[in-house]
């Protein structure tokens, strides 16, 4: 049981997604006796080959570099690095953000032996962890929580399918499609992912990612599209008043801990950072709280106050930030220094941060005296058709469903999400 004192061993982790799995290594390899407890089979499961990005903008630091600084092996996983993005603006003008490094990574989420979630369960029991699957535990029991999202906030909905096109990423902007949030194409090795968010809780959800398909379908007719599944999940965007409970001196590291970029949804760094930290303190050095308040949080509220902005715009202002983004390139030659000042902390967005989340966010339960960020409801103008090519992308999908294609995610009519892959008791 977790005390207020430093751990001994043996350290009880709760999760083996990337924040507990990090927390792990760097435990184990400091000698440490380490369990990981999942609920689910294995590490990556609540994934199911969904490609997603490790940003590479919002710090001055490489996110590689950071990884090997901290003694993981950045090379045993696959990911593909990219310096160009299409940038589809809302009336469908195409540009390219560009920059002369790496801009973001993709990776594989899942189970397969490439994924970024199964690097890092090999690197944990490499160091000498202990992981035990399917095992539930009581909370009090852990000494880091890192059980990823509790509730839901927002949802992302994806097709993945065969095509021959060659790698390519695509980034929209279209609030019709992806309400209050944004849509991707995300191509790598003949595997490709379309993928809407929907940061307003909808009914008949499925139309948004259909709609999505069809307006990728005409932007890029040369892409062909052979359904092979469709995925998604759900984000839990919450602020943390603790991060370490006062109490009983347990942990709360990646998404439980609140560790997520609120405007787009982005955790992978700050689980990995923040499970790393967690360890730290465990093996004597700075308080974790601490550490998390002077290296994540800033960004983290950032993002709260570029919620709130996003919240109030619709197409228009959608349209004036890719006009502003592609200016700025040419005004700097750099198509990352406008994303990556929109991320980074500064007094503007402090104060919209003071002045804002009063109202965005809503007291939970527990020891971390979380903020919760809500589901939004739907806009009026979040209720439409689905157009003929929408019709034609689910009625293909429907046909692969019925030979035997795999749906991971959904949400209900009333816009709840529901993991489809089991979770065993
Ligand atoms: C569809 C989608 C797309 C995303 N795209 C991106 C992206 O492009 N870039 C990015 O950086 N981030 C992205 N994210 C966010 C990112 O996936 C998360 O922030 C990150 O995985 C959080 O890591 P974690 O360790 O907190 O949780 P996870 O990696 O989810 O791990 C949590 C683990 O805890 C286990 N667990 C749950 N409950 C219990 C319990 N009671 N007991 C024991 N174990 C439990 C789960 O089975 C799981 O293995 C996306 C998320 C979704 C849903």
């Amino acid at each position: 049981m977790a005390e207020t004192s430093p751990p001994s061993d043996p350290i009880t982790v709760m999760g083996a997604g990337l924040s507990g799995l990090a927390a792990a290594i760097v435990l184990a390899k400091a000698g440490k006796e380490v369990h990981v407890h999942d609920i689910r089979a294995d590490s990556g499961a609540r994934f199911d080959g969904d490609f997603q990005a490790l940003e590479n903008w919002s710090m001055d630091e490489d996110f590689f570099d950071q990884l090997e600084a901290w003694g993981f092996d950045a090379t045993s996983f696959k990911s593909t690095a990219f310096s160009v993005v299409d940038l589809i603006h809302p009336d469908d003008e195409i540009t390219q953000a560009k920059s002369d490094g790496v801009a973001y990574r993709i990776v594989e989420r899942g189970t397969s032996e490439h994924t970024i979630d199964q690097a890092f369960k090999r690197m944990a029991i490499e160091a000498g962890a202990t992981l035990h699957y399917k095992s539930r535990i009581s909370q009090k029991d852990a000494d880091i929580v890192a059980c990823g999202p509790k509730d839901t906030s927002a949802i992302a909905l994806g097709e993945i399918f065969h095509t021959t096109h060659p790698n390519h990423i695509a980034f929209q902007l279209n609030d019709k499609l992806a309400p209050g949030a944004y849509s991707y194409l995300i191509i790598i090795d003949g595997v490709g992912l379309i993928c809407t968010c929907l940061w307003r809780k909808q009914k008949k959800s499925d139309r948004f990612l259909n709609e999505t398909i069809a307006c990728y379908q005409r932007l890029y007719p040369e892409i062909d599209i052979h359904p092979i599944k469709r995925v998604g999940g759900k984000g839990d965007f919450t602020l943390n008043g603790n991060y370490t409970d006062p109490a009983t001196g347990q942990h709360y590291v990646g998404e439980s801990g609140g560790l997520q970029d609120f405007m787009w949804g982005f955790g992978m760094r700050m689980a990995v950072w923040s499970g790393v930290l967690a360890a730290e303190e465990i093996l004597g050095g700075t308080s974790y709280d601490k550490q998390v308040r002077r290296h994540l949080l800033p960004y983290v509220r950032t993002s709260v106050a570029n919620r709130w902005l996003m919240n109030r715009v619709g197409d228009r202002m959608f349209k004036r930030m890719c006009v502003n983004w592609m200016k700025d390139q040419k005004r700097s030659g750099n198509g990352l220094r406008w994303i990556g000042r929109l991320f980074r902390p500064t007094l503007f967005k402090r104060l919209v941060f003071r002045m804002t989340s009063p109202f965005m966010l809503k007291r939970g339960k527990g020891p971390t005296r979380p903020l919760r960020l809500p589901f939004r409801k739907a806009k009026a103008r979040d209720n439409w058709e689905q157009s003929k090519e929408a019709d034609l992308a689910k009625a293909r999908w429907e046909a692969v469903r019925r030979g035997g294609g795999h749906v991971s995610f959904a949400s209900d009519s009333e816009g709840e999400a529901q993991e489809i892959s089991a979770i065993s008791s």
